[in-house]
């Protein structure tokens, strides 16, 4: 059962699914993919980081970024959600983190994926910090010090991958096994170009939408904040074309192409 449940085969995507961070995708490549395909060539100084930290502000990409990581090549990915880990498994997370990762090394070349690894692996000592959780913790710790020991060229890699929006609330011993960090920012007016392209391309716009314009009026959004945004504006056909109308008419309408057809006149109202 916990096989099935870690061991996720999602969705495939790619880099090209996901906008921008070019120097964040080669960082990727250079730290997770490169180790885990050809690890014979990380000996001696290049030895690959035993863990690997993806930080910055929430709806950046980061967890877009493990996945695509995870499915280019034929690495295992064993996803880690803190509700595996410690609802379902409560009082027997020490036990399944060492399962865990004897799966990992078994299966290796394998990531084994923590997504907020501040809620599952927080600061030592804080108030209401479960025993459980401590022994989970100090499990896991050990752990990865053991993926560091192992031998590289044997081709059973196994590196950790995680992700968070707040570092300084990473348990530090954690944190200094998560050697290589990676800084996913918000992103750039050209990086939210590309984004309003990806998200607008099944719709049909009004001729005065100018994705550009999209993207300088859009400072500070996030990823996320763009595809809601995006997600929003093609709902307008319901909201225009539909409001006052009976079910049976709305049903035509589909079946003419009339919803697909309205255009949508995204910001400009
Ligand atoms: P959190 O820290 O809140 O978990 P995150 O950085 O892990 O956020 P993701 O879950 O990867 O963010 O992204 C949220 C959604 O935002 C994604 O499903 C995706 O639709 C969109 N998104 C974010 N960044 C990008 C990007 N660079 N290109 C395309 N879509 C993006």
């Amino acid at each position: 059962a916990i096989e099935e449940e870690m061991l996720e085969i999602e969705n495939p995507i790619t880099f090209d699914d996901i906008a921008s961070l070019k120097g964040a995708k080669e960082l990727l490549n250079e730290a997770v993919t490169l180790p885990l395909l050809i690890p014979e060539f990380f000996v001696g100084i290049r030895e690959p980081w035993k863990g690997v930290l993806l930080f910055g502000p929430p709806g950046t990409g980061k967890t877009l970024l493990a996945r695509a990581v995870a499915s280019m090549s034929d690495i295992r990915f064993f996803n880690c959600s803190s509700a595996a880990m410690t609802s379902k498994w409560r009082g027997e997370s020490e036990k399944l983190c060492k399962v865990l990762f004897q799966m990992a090394r078994h299966y290796a070349p394998s990531i084994i994926f923590f997504d907020e690894v501040d809620a599952q692996v927080s600061q030592r000592g804080q108030d209401g910090e479960h025993e459980a959780s401590r022994r989970f913790k100090s499990e896991l710790l050990s752990q990865m010090d053991g993926i560091a020991s192992g031998d590289a060229s044997s081709g059973k890699n196994v590196i950790v991958l995680a992700t968070t929006n707040c570092p300084w609330d990473v348990d530090e011993a954690m944190r200094r096994r998560l050697e290589k960090r990676i800084y996913i920012p918000l992103p750039d007016e050209d990086a939210r170009t590309e984004m309003f392209k990806i998200y607008l391309k099944s719709l049909v716009l009004d001729e005065g939408v100018d994705v550009r314009e999209l993207a300088g009026r859009t400072q500070g959004f996030s990823g996320a904040d763009i595809k809601l945004l995006c997600r929003d504006a093609s709902m307008m056909p319901m909201r225009r074309v539909i409001l006052n109308k009976t079910p049976e008419q709305i049903r035509q309408m589909k079946l003419q192409g009339q919803l697909d057809s309205v255009k949508i006149p995204l910001l400009r109202d």
